[in-house]
């Protein structure tokens, strides 16, 4: 089979502010058509990757590839590419029709055939009949197809997202996040989100990178981040986990590796027979849909288990109860120490 060219590429890529760097040499495809996001905390350098992608801001070394064409030192509207703002940017004097058809106005096309144009992008994102308004006449999540719209009116090869839902209260936010994920696969077009909600990227993504200090610590499918985290800060900021140092898996399996165990492997049982472990409760946390456990285990370490509710342990657990623990070796992802 033929390798298609990856509708990004990115070599080496390093970007320094003064003293700061906040890329290091990066390198990372990202095929056509792919739902990618970029995970990390504040300040890992998401953004300024994207802005490079762009063509926002020039790369201090290394290479942006569009298409399998050498952008680095192309001016922003020279690229196929075109961006959502987390604040939108739309125009507040203009209507919504009009801002939606901007990006064709500057292009030159006429009028007639840009206000079909921009009739039909608000159309895909269930906007058809606010064509007249303001921006200020709409709510958050409406301003926020707005800005959408206005992206796909170009029809770009890519999109880059910026935090785009970051402004939306949670409910709006799960309801545009299946919007979006409907909107990427109607159009074809490659995505590439940048965020800091771990669940968002795991919702949306094909596939995440997580990025930590300029740097990203691993690539893959949202199972595979969860299931099986190569490096600790992965295993932690992708979902909740238990890190064990190599003396707490000692104690527990009779092996010294530095491991994790996701909450909701972590069985309680009253049956004596099948338990591996025993211990007592230290905090029972009540969240609704389930109950965290915080359990001392007899062994030494202390561990979170994780208990839905309404399953056969969902027992209320209280302070200070002697608990039987199911701690199964299968279940714990070695990691990498660095
Ligand atoms: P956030 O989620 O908060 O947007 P981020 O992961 O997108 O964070 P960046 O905005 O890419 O992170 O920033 C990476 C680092 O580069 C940070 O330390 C930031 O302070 C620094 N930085 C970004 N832009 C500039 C700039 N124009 N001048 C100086 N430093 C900058």
């Amino acid at each position: 089979m033929v390798e298609q060219t990856p509708a990004i590429s990115l070599r080496g890529l390093t970007k320094s502010f003064g003293s700061v760097t906040a890329v290091s040499n990066l390198d990372l495809e990202i095929k056509s058509g792919e739902f990618f996001s970029m995970l990390g905390p504040s300040g890992s350098g998401k953004t300024t990757v994207l802005r490079m992608i762009a063509g926002f801001e020039l790369p201090t070394s290394g290479h942006v590839f569009l298409d399998g064409e050498d952008v680095t030192t192309k001016a922003p509207f020279d690229r196929d590419v075109n961006t959502v703002f987390q604040d939108y940017a739309l125009f507040p004097h203009m209507t919504v029709l009009e801002n939606v058809a901007y990006g064709l106005r500057v292009r030159g096309v006429g009028k007639r055939e840009r206000e079909a144009a921009a009739v039909e992008a608000l159309s895909t994102v269930r906007l058809a009949d606010f064509g007249g308004r303001k921006p200020s006449e709409l709510s958050g999540g409406q301003r926020q197809r707005v800005a959408l719209a206005r992206a796909i009116i170009v029809k770009p090869k890519v999109l880059l997202l910026d935090e785009p839902l970051g402004a939306l209260d949670l409910k709006l936010r799960e309801q545009m996040q299946i919007e979006l994920k409907e909107l990427q696969r109607e159009l074809a077009i490659t995505f590439i989100f940048v965020t800091h909600d771990q669940e968002e990227a795991l919702t949306l993504s094909d596939r995440v990178a997580v990025f930590n200090q300029g740097r990203i610590e691993q690539i893959g499918s949202p199972q595979e981040l969860y299931e099986r985290p190569q490096t600790p800060f992965v295993a932690g900021f992708v979902g909740t986990t238990n890190l064990l140092e190599p003396q707490d898996t000692q104690a527990l399996f009779g092996k010294a590796i530095k491991g994790s165990i996701r909450p909701e492997r972590i069985k309680l049982t009253t049956q004596n027979s099948v338990a591996t472990h025993s211990g007592k409760v230290i905090e029972a946390i009540y969240v609704g849909s389930a109950t965290r456990v915080h359990i001392k285990l007899d062994a030494g370490p202390e561990v979170t288990a994780l208990v839905l509710s309404g399953s056969d342990s969902s027992e209320s657990w209280s302070r200070n109860q002697e608990v039987q623990v199911v701690l199964n070796e299968k279940d714990l992802v070695q990691l990498e120490t660095k």
